[in-house]
Formats: C-alpha cells, sequence, structure tokens
C-alpha cells in the first residue's frame, strides 16, 4: 500500500478535547476523526487496527467454541419490558419510535434478544452447552462520553452468551470464556488483570473484569500484593479495621451546638475533634424507602456495595424533603431514635466517643456509643465504605494497594435472571421442562484497541505491538524521484507482501524528518528507510520502533530478517 493512496493525515499539536495520551495520539496519528462527542469514524489507517483486534477476538472465540451470530442492533421495546429491565436502563438507554408509532430500542447490550433468540433455537439438552457471540455496534447515551472510544456513545462490542444446562455446567462454559480473554488480551500486547466485579443485583463472587493497568483508567482497583486478591473499587471489601480506643473519651453524652457546620469537616472543627471521630450520616431511598447508611467521616460509603446489600433496584441520595422526614435537616441528621432502617459501616463497630448529627439544624451529639447506645438501633453491621488503598484485605489481612485500570472485558455468571422471564427452557433427558442457565461475557472491542494505545506509547507517539499494527512495516522512501530507491522500495514492498507482511510505502515527496517524525507518532512497529545514503553502505536502514535499535540490512536479507523479528515479537497467549 502507498501513502500517497491512502488518506492519512496526521496533525502536529494535541487536539483541543483529547484529555489522555492513546486518545491525542490516535487523533493525531490519524487514525480516529470525532464527528460529535462520543461519536468517532475510523481512518482507513485506524479501521486497519481495529480488524486485527477484531480478528483475534474471533479467533479465539471460534476456538473457545462460541458460534458467531449477528442481532439486530434495533429493538423492540417488549423485550426489555419482560426482562424487567426497560426502566432499570434510564436514560442510557436510547429510544425511537417507528413509523406505525412503536417504541423501539437501540441495544446498549443483548441478554434480551439473545434469550429471545436461544429459546427458539434449542428445545433438548443435547443441544446444550451452546455459546454464542456476535462483534457488533452497541448504543449507550453515557453521562459523559470521554476519551475518545474509551467512553463512546457508539462502540463496538463483542458480546457472547452461554446456555446451559445446570450451574455446574455454566462454570466450564464461564471459564472458557474467561481462558480465552485472558489469551486475547495478551495477543493484543495488553497487560491486563482479571479483578473481582460488581454483580450488580446478582450477587455472588460471580463477575469478573479484565482491566488495563494504566494511570488514567477510570476504575480504581484494590490489589493484595500477599494474597493477589484483586477487585474493583466498585465492590472490593476489606476485614475491619483495628479501632485505638486509647484516646476515647467515657463521658456520657451530650448535645452541642455547631452552628452552621454541615460537613464532617466543619462539624470537626466546630467540635474540636479529627474526622472520622465524626459519624457520616446518610439517608437514602431503596427503591423508593428510606435507609440510613453509616461509615466513619473519614470514610465514603460505597453505593454499589450498599446498593448489593440492600438487594434493592433503585438506590439514590434522598432529597433534602424526604431526609427531613426520615431523619433531620440535611447536615445534621444522626442514627438515634430513628425508625427508618440504619446500616453501618465495620469501620464503625469498635468505635465509640463519636460524634453524630442531632437531627436538628446546629446541633450535633458528641460521646454516642453506636453499640452500647440503646436508642441507637442499627438493623446490620456490613462493609459499605469503600476501600482505600491501606485497608486489610479480607483474605488476609495484609495492607492493600491500589491502581488505576480500564476495563476491557467483564465476564458475568447470570444464572436464571434472563431465562426464567423469558421462559427460555429445554427438555432434559427425562423429558422434563427446564430453565437453561445462562453467561454472558462482553469485550468493548474499540475500547481494547484505544487501551493497547494507551499502554503502548512514549514521547513520540504509539507503540504498535506488532499483532495490532495497521501495518507492520513502514518504507520510508527518501527521494521517490531517484529510480534505483523507488525500484527497491517497489521490491521490498513486494517480497514483504508476498511473506505476509502488511507493508505500507511512504512516497510522499517529503523531507525525511516529516517521514520518520509520522511514522513513529502513527506507531508502526518497524521502519526500512531507503535512501542513497544508506544504499552506498549497502543495505536499507532497518529500525525497530519498540526498541530504537538500528541496523543496516542488504536488501537480500530484508524479507527474513524482518520475518524472523515480526515473529519473535508478536504477543503470544
Ligand atoms: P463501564 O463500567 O466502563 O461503563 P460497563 O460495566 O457498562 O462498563 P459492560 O456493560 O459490561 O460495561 O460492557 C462490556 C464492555 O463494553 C466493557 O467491559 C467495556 O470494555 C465496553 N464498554 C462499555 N461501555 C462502553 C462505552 N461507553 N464505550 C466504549 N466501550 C464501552
Ligand atoms: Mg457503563
Amino acid at each position: 500500500m502507498r501513502w500517497t493512496k491512502f488518506l492519512i493525515t496526521t496533525l502536529r499539536d494535541d487536539p483541543k478535547e483529547a484529555e489522555i495520551a492513546s486518545h491525542k495520539l490516535m487523533l493525531r496519528g490519524g487514525l480516529l476523526r470525532k464527528i460529535a462527542g462520543g461519536l468517532y469514524s475510523f481512518t482507513p489507517l485506524g479501521l486497519r487496527a481495529l480488524k486485527k483486534v477484531e480478528k483475534i477476538v474471533r479467533e479465539e472465540m471460534d476456538a473457545a467454541g462460541a458460534l458467531e451470530i449477528l442481532l439486530p442492533a434495533l429493538q423492540p421495546i417488549e423485550l426489555w419490558e419482560t426482562s424487567g429491565r426497560a426502566g432499570q436502563m434510564g436514560k442510557s438507554m436510547f429510544r425511537l419510535t417507528d413509523r406505525g408509532d412503536h417504541t423501539m430500542v437501540l441495544g446498549p447490550t443483548h441478554e434480551e434478544v439473545v434469550t429471545d433468540y436461544m429459546l427458539g433455537e434449542v428445545s433438548s439438552y443435547r443441544q446444550l452447552p451452546c455459546t454464542v457471540y456476535q462483534i457488533q455496534t452497541k448504543f449507550r447515551d453515557e453521562i459523559r462520553p470521554r476519551f475518545g472510544l474509551m467512553r463512546a456513545k457508539e462502540f463496538i462490542m463483542k458480546d457472547a452468551y452461554s446456555f446451559d444446562v445446570s450451574l455446574d455446567a455454566a462454570d466450564k462454559s464461564y471459564q472458557a470464556m474467561y481462558d480465552a480473554y485472558v489469551r486475547i488480551f495478551k495477543r493484543c500486547g495488553l497487560r491486563a488483570q482479571p479483578v473481582e466485579a460488581d454483580t450488580g443485583t446478582i450477587g455472588g463472587n460471580h463477575s469478573h473484569e479484565f482491566m488495563v493497568l494504566a494511570p488514567s483508567g477510570e476504575d480504581g482497583i484494590l490489589y493484595c500484593p500477599a494474597c493477589h486478591y484483586a477487585a474493583n473499587q466498585e465492590r472490593a471489601e476489606r476485614q475491619a479495621p483495628a479501632c485505638d480506643h486509647s484516646t476515647a473519651s467515657a463521658e456520657p453524652r451530650a448535645k452541642v451546638a455547631t452552628p452552621g457546620a454541615h460537613t464532617v469537616d466543619e462539624a470537626a472543627a466546630a467540635i474540636g475533634c479529627p474526622p472520622d471521630q465524626i459519624v457520616k450520616s446518610l439517608v437514602y431511598l431503596a427503591d423508593g424507602k428510606p435507609v440510613m447508611a453509616l461509615v466513619r467521616g473519614n470514610a465514603d460509603l460505597n453505593e454499589c456495595k450498599f446498593r448489593r446489600l440492600l438487594g434493592c433496584t433503585f438506590l439514590e441520595m434522598a432529597d433534602p424533603e424526604s431526609t427531613a422526614k426520615a431523619a433531620g435537616p440535611f447536615g445534621s441528621i444522626g442514627p438515634i431514635g430513628l425508625d427508618i432502617p440504619v446500616y453501618a459501616d465495620l469501620g464503625l463497630k469498635e468505635a465509640r466517643d463519636m460524634a453524630v448529627g442531632a437531627n436538628e439544624e446546629g446541633y450535633h451529639i458528641v460521646h454516642a456509643n453506636l453499640m452500647d447506645d440503646a436508642d441507637i438501633r442499627i438493623a446490620e453491621w456490613c462493609d459499605i465504605a469503600t476501600v482505600v488503598a491501606g485497608d486489610r484485605c479480607p483474605h488476609c489481612g495484609a495492607p492493600l494497594t491500589i491502581e488505576r485500570g480500564i476495563e476491557v472485558g467483564h465476564v458475568f455468571k447470570l444464572g436464571t435472571k434472563y431465562t426464567e422471564k423469558f421462559h427460555a427452557t429445554y427438555l432434559d433427558e427425562g423429558g422434563r421442562n427446564q430453565t437453561m442457565v445462562m453467561g454472558c461475557y462482553g469485550i468493548g472491542v474499540t475500547r481494547t484497541l484505544q487501551a493497547v494505545a494507551e499502554q503502548n506509547f512514549d514521547e513520540h507517539g504509539i507503540r504498535w505491538p506488532v499483532s495490532v499494527a495497521p501495518f507492520q512495516v513502514v518504507v520510508d522512501l527518501l527521494d521517490p524521484s531517484d529510480a534505483a530507491c523507488a525500484g527497491l522500495a517497489d521490491k521490498i514492498e513486494a517480497d514483504l507482501t508476498a511473506a505476509g507482511v502488511d507493508t505500507l510505502v511512504d512516497d510522499r515527496v517529503e523531507r525525511p524528518g516529516v517521514k520518520f517524525k509520522d511514522a513513529d507518532l502513527i506507531g508502526f512497529p518497524f521502519r526500512v528507510v531507503v535512501g542513497a545514503k544508506a544504499l552506498s553502505k549497502g543495505g536499507v536502514e532497518l529500525k525497530n520502533r519498540a526498541t530504537g535499535e538500528m541496523q543496516i540490512v542488504a536488501p537480500d536479507a530484508l524479507v527474513s530478517t524482518l520475518t524472523q523479528l515480526i515473529h519473535q515479537s508478536t504477543p503470544r497467549a
């Protein structure tokens, strides 16, 4: 392929809207173009890289025995009403009406459609297990689309769904997908870490996310260096922190004036105690019913964990009016004498001598003991605070560390959540109707591509692994008007192509510096310079983008040298 025929436009400066390296570099390298917020076009160059990720995903799905299908992106709302998710998806699901006034949705995911499809296909246990997958566009009206392909409104996902006769059988299907994911991300040249993930309202340790570690990642990952426990901050657990009673006063409870103090810090200042001696009291509406959560003043309530504990669908912070009705005025609320269920984080369990809101504007109660005070009724002691670095590992007690990660994939045991609602059954060996057991497995294909760039770049540009690079080799023809050099570039292109190496010849009439900069920016793994200078030394100059190594190679030896280098540097599972 010739540069001059491939519609490549690189940009000198960082586009203003791009915040993270991979987004900047993919725009500057001319792989991606923005059309509107959260909507991007792939250029011929970008599409080549995307297709390579898709190919790896497809090969590994096929190898794991999954069957490729293609479901419609446009879906009737009735399927979402059957599953009960029509309301739950809220504004993140795009809805539209067709000319017959039927409400349709643009699929944010396909559990409903695939369950409906499979119930029509499967009738007997003999057809199970069965895993199907597709690589398809998804639509989500994200609150904050950002970072280019990382969080887009329209993106490409590989979504797979397994159907099994039993939970045990479903475990095997889950493991097969998990193993395929490990291979996929390795082959893409990614360092990805599986972590325990939040399962929403389904519960259990039945979900893993695959995280690409990168400082720009939107997710926090708690990691235990001692026992290798790893979990998304959304769900990470911890052992109860040790409690120091040495400075706790045994004085009786007292009401103190804290005028104007509404935040933890303001209350602490007014009372004259450290923030961790304040109990942070929060009223939430769980499916509309008020509940209170208590965490230490220096901790954050983790809404994901709290929702999971309560087993509710909707959880939202109560508005001032509901808060006042359930407890007291915003900023001065506390658990004393309440009728609503109060859930206290285990970080408070041993705590003595605490300050709580008095449920009266401008007052707090000091020297409160949550465990002993009869008028503080705790419905449950639970782990509902956000785990932070230094908290104790739930398995071994060692201090946890935190890193940032990009979620590129998610594997999930669904059980019969959807198959029950859709009556997706099969006949077992005894001729009895049984409900199929399901799993679902997503990979953000477009997000994965950008994650590869986010983990592989330097100050000059992207450093694509050879498995994902849009072209594995760029041949910089320094002077296209030099017949000898042009002829050699032609031959190199033909020979490399015949050897199965994707090759782009930079045949532009440009200064060498411009060509070198663009090659580094776009990030081709190998660069071959064909110019009079190197030719006079008996060869062409070969540069390895990842290592920076340069060598002069005789034209006759180039194909074998390159195919060997490419082979050596191909990331393997
Ligand atoms: P996130 O927590 O990042 O919003 P999610 O939990 O909503 O992700 P899933 O519904 O599990 O994601 O979707 C499967 C995969 O699709 C994710 O692992 C991610 O790689 C990708 N993905 C999800 N939302 C987006 C998006 N808005 N843009 C690009 N990729 C996405
Ligand atoms: Mg999401």
